[in-house]
């Protein structure tokens, strides 16, 4: 199903709110951004309406975090999710955040537009299944150690569950490189082009864990043929509970919008 022989053209992924239409796919590049974590409700509804009045596409945020040590902050859990709702209805951008547990699946739906598989979970198959049985659209990170066909796999796991709306998110696999988090695979969005239908957005920012590097992996990854990227942004990143040594200012995050709007085609 996630082929390329298996669909007529490429997929077109749209997402309706108060706002108009996202589309994901097709050319069309889709900015989304936020915080890695949603930390809380002043600070989080602050960020995203800066965001909105940037014009980003979708609201990132995690409410349950998969932090590598159990004592790291998890995420706000339900509050996270209601606050990511309340963003929404407040700027009219759609959200996404990830869902870890099957237990969780029904929950966190209720909640956002596009659920989203981390890369730790790329071959969780029972979660790819739930996920899969839901009627929102979901990004499926590369696991750090899988391969494309994996990946593909794992987009096919959502698929023959019944959810044909799954967007590809190259973020970074672990190499021998360890100055940065993860090596970026640039490749990887144009062999999934010639391989499947299905859109490929990059996340420069755990590809690369510095937020130097930020800027000039996305635009590569738009030059490549992305269908979008995925930012993360703080307004303090050295204050920020995850993430922040990858996370961008907002005016740096404003410098990098403007280098993409020159780059790509943006609604
Ligand atoms: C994230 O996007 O919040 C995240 C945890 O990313 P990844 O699964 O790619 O590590
Ligand atoms: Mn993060």
């Amino acid at each position: 199903l996630a082929a390329r022989e298996s669909h007529e053209g490429d997929t077109l992924i749209e997402i309706n709110s108060s706002r108009g239409t996202v589309k994901i796919g097709e050319g069309y590049c889709t900015v989304i951004a936020g915080p890695c974590a949603v930390e809380g409700r002043e600070e989080y509804l602050d960020i995203a309406r800066i965001l909105a009045d940037m014009g980003v596409h979708l609201l990132r945020g995690g409410a349950f975090k998969p932090r590598t040590s159990p004592y790291s902050f998890a995420g706000l859990g339900e509050e996270g999710l209601k606050i990511l709702a309340e963003a929404k209805k407040i700027t009219g951008v759609p959200v996404v955040t990830e869902v870890l547990d099957t237990r969780d699946v029904e929950l966190v739906q209720g909640y956002v537009d596009v659920l989203q598989v981390g890369s730790r979970n790329m071959q969780n198959f029972s979660l790819l299944q739930e996920v899969g049985r839901t009627d929102k659209p979901v990004i499926l990170k590369r696991g750090f150690a899988a391969t494309m066909e994996e990946w593909l796999l794992a987009a096919e796991y959502i698929m023959a569950a019944g959810n044909p709306r799954v967007i590809l998110c190259e973020r970074g696999i672990r190499t021998f490189e360890n100055y940065t988090r993860n090596t970026v695979d640039i490749g990887a969005v144009s062999m999934i082009k010639e391989l499947s239908h299905l859109p490929i957005i990059v996340d420069p920012s755990h590809a690369t864990g510095r937020w130097k590097m930020v800027r000039p992996v996305a635009k590569a990854a738009i030059a490549a043929g992305a269908d979008g990227v995925m930012i993360e942004v703080h307004q303090c990143p050295e204050c920020a509970l995850s993430d922040g040594k990858q996370s961008l200012t907002l005016e740096n995050f404003a410098v990098l919008l403007e280098d993409i709007k020159k780059l790509a085609e943006v609604e």
